[in-house]
């Protein structure tokens, strides 16, 4: 799987940063951006998953 953060949404709350470390990095306002390259990691699928259905402003899109 594939996700993306459409960074015109994003409202820098960092809750896909508490999901997911691995995953993400905030900034000092707390915008995040993806710390991966491609594919998802298979063991971090899930907390994608959970990343993309909590954030508040709908800006982590699971990509097909
Ligand atoms: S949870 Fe959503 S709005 Fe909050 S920092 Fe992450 S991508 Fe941005």
């Amino acid at each position: 799987m594939r996700i993306r953060i459409d960074p015109d949404r994003c409202q820098g709350h960092a809750r896909c940063f508490a999901i997911s470390p691995e995953l993400f990095e905030v900034d000092e306002y707390g915008y995040s951006s993806l710390r991966v390259e491609g594919d998802v990691p298979p063991q971090l699928e899930e907390k994608a998953r959970l990343a993309v259905a909590n954030c508040p402003e709908f800006a982590i899109e699971e990509l097909a």
